[in-house]
């Protein structure tokens, strides 16, 4: 079977990939399980050194990768670079924490001496997205070779040169052999992955469908599964906002990854009295967006990862409007064999369309109107997502309340855009998935939890 990687910028064909034969996976499966033998015995400092290595391959070859990744997904290039950049802090910052992260935890009882103690679980396969190609999967990868699990790796089928561009990095960067790898496989070879005994859990990121498949399967064979889902973060403006201010960052924060982001603000929840003045600003930002090629330095919107999904994105703008949403601002797919989108605003955006009900995964940004503060909360938890969510307020108590007590979301944010980072843990809850990434929260994921008691 062969696996395209197609530009969505002007849809040629860049490379057909032979998928891995069931019985390749098993063998690399073997491999990776053989290296974890003695992978889990290397020091903290090994394991660390490796890891400083591949955060310097990934700045010396950033702008290699920037270029792959707008290439195979579209990513504008400079973005490109700032999410090398990313991935290089993270395996830094795990290569100087994990050590005491993962340190024994001496717990007071009456025995003579009791403790936890963290180890690792073994190979953990990670069913990765294509948007942040890189990214998401070194947040999973760098915690989990520090605590001392090996990895397989199923890509988005779009992004497999960045999968192979990956597992290069991880060679080349000293770690012993086979302790990460690529396995070549479209989707539906995931179910049989997780079946195999030597996997030992899964961490997904993508849509809740794809996530819910992965879920019930690990399930049915009892392996632990972490996900990262959708969202549909709502940003709420009250009344005392700055408008100015409020208005740049929702328009980055909706634009990022050329509208493609689990956490990019979708709905923006705006206060009545403030509504005509923050939609004003908001429109004149996102026209200024240069939509285009994503390698020319001026383009701020890339084309859509795939036309499939550029299509469907448009799908939902089209049926928003016709059950009333006016459409102040683009709309239309431009001319041309691009996956482009424009940037778009919808307004009067009501309950039972899809810009209010579904993940609006491009840069299309749903405008809906709460009359006060109470109903624009309300509005905010209306959803079946918990990803992330923001408040913007002069009032930064009564903004931080909100943020702290009332919203429903993994992440809540006063007055900035929702983020990820290295530091935090990140994730959702309902439907945007479950457990979490990141911080110390992440690497403790995939290891066993071990009681030690000595009578
Ligand atoms: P998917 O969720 O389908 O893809 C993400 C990953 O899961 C890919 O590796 C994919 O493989 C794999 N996958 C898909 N279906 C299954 C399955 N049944 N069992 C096991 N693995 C599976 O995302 P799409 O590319 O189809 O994008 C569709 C929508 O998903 C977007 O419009 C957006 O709403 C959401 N999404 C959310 C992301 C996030 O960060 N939260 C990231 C990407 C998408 P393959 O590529 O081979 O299908």
């Amino acid at each position: 079977m062969q696996i395209q990687s197609v530009n969505p910028y002007n849809g040629k064909l860049i490379q057909s990939y032979s998928a891995d034969t069931p019985e390749r996976v098993a063998e690399k499966i073997r491999q990776t399980y053989k290296s974890w033998s003695t992978w889990k015995e290397v020091s903290f400092s090994e394991r660390g050194r490796y890891l400083y290595k591949t955060a310097s391959i990934l700045r010396t070859q950033a702008p290699i990768l920037a270029r792959l990744m707008a290439a195979e997904m579209g990513k504008p290039f400079k973005a490109g670079l700032a999410e090398i950049e990313k991935c290089a802090v993270c395996c830094e910052y795990y290569a100087e924490n994990s050590e005491s992260f993962l340190k024994d935890e001496i717990i007071d009882t009456e025995a003579s001496k009791s403790y936890i103690r963290f180890q690792p679980l073994g190979v953990i396969l990670a069913v990765m997205p294509w948007n942040f190609p890189f990214w998401q999967l070194f947040r999973f990868l760098a915690p989990a070779l520090m605590a001392g699990n090996c990895g397989v790796l199923k890509h988005a089928s779009n992004v497999f040169g960045c999968a192979l561009a990956i597992e290069n990095i991880i060679r080349e960067s000293g770690f012993p052999e086979y302790v990460f790898q690529t396995l070549l496989v479209s989707s539906n070879a995931v179910e049989g992955i997780i079946e195999n005994p030597l996997i030992k859990a899964v961490t997904l990121t993508g849509s809740t469908t794809a996530g819910k498949k992965v879920a019930e399967k690990a399930a049915s064979v009892l392996k632990k599964s972490v996900l990262e889902l959708g969202g549909s973060d709502a940003y709420i403006i009250l009344a005392d906002a700055d408008l100015e201010h409020a208005a740049e960052v929702c328009v980055d924060s909706r634009l990022i990854n050329s509208g493609q982001s689990c956490i990019a603000a979708k709905r923006f929840i705006v206060l009545k009295h403030v509504e005509e003045e923050f939609t004003a600003l908001f429109k004149k930002k996102m026209e200024s967006k240069v939509l285009g090629d994503p390698l020319d330095e001026k383009t701020d919107v890339g084309p859509q990862a795939r036309f499939d999904l550029r299509d469907e994105l448009h799908q939902q703008v089209i049926k928003s409007i016709e059950l009333g949403a006016t459409c102040i601002l683009g709309g239309e797919i431009p001319q041309g064999n691009h996956a482009l989108y424009p940037p778009t605003i919808l307004s009067n955006v009501k309950k039972g369309m899809p810009a209010y009900d579904e993940e609006i995964f491009g840069p299309v940004a749903a405008i809906i109107t709460a009359q006060d503060e109470d109903e624009a909360v309300n509005i905010a938890n209306d959803s079946i997502f918990g990803l992330g969510a923001a408040v913007f307020s002069r009032d930064i108590a009564k903004a931080e309340q909100i943020a702290a007590t009332r919203l429903e979301a993994g992440s809540c944010f006063v007055n900035e855009s929702v983020k990820s980072d290295p530091r935090l843990p990140f994730g959702g809850i309902k439907e945007s998935g479950y457990g979490r990434e990141l911080g110390v929260y992440g690497i403790k994921e995939f290891v066993n939890i071990k009681t030690v008691w000595v009578g």
